[in-house]
């Protein structure tokens, strides 16, 4: 039987089909009580040149830093649109063409600066999920509150 995980989890790989940086593409979800706040996606900010159209923009870290991560827009349109994620759980679904040369998403599917910002907006746990691998990565960030049923 189908659960609230399963269904945003599935949501949320539509979400990631949108993201438009072609190293990786994110959709996420904070969850609340069962009820979705707010979605997100990777790529640049709107009306800015996207990856998909002028290339990525490759810093020393191996990271492209003309999108903006799909957790980063997540909250940046909470704060857009004053929407709290205190006490919100996150779901994230990625979509990485070429795993290999992106190991640290496979590791670790929220990057450290994401992680800081999410739990600063007071997400309390993430669940993430990368297409082609069957582990699904839960971090509890906060214990309390409303627990995502796996
Ligand atoms: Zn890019
Ligand atoms: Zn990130």
């Amino acid at each position: 039987m189908a659960n609230h995980f399963q269904a945003y989890l599935k949501m949320c790989k539509e979400l990631a089909t949108l993201g438009t940086c072609p190293r990786a593409q994110i959709g996420v979800m904070a969850i609340k009580e069962n009820r979705v706040l707010l979605t997100g996606y990777n790529g640049a900010p709107s009306k800015e040149p996207q990856c998909n159209q002028v290339g990525c923009l490759v810093d020393d870290g191996d990271h492209c830093i003309r999108a903006v991560h799909a957790e980063q827009n997540l909250v940046g349109l909470a704060a857009r649109w004053g929407i709290s994620l205190d006490g919100s759980s996150m779901i994230a679904y990625s979509i990485v063409p070429n795993p290999s040369s992106l190991a640290r998403i496979v590791k670790e599917p929220t990057c450290e600066r994401c992680t800081l910002l999410v739990k600063t907006a007071g997400i309390v746990e993430a669940v993430c999920k990368v297409e082609g691998i069957d582990e699904v990565f839960k971090t509890i960030y906060v214990d309390r509150t409303f627990r995502t049923e796996l």
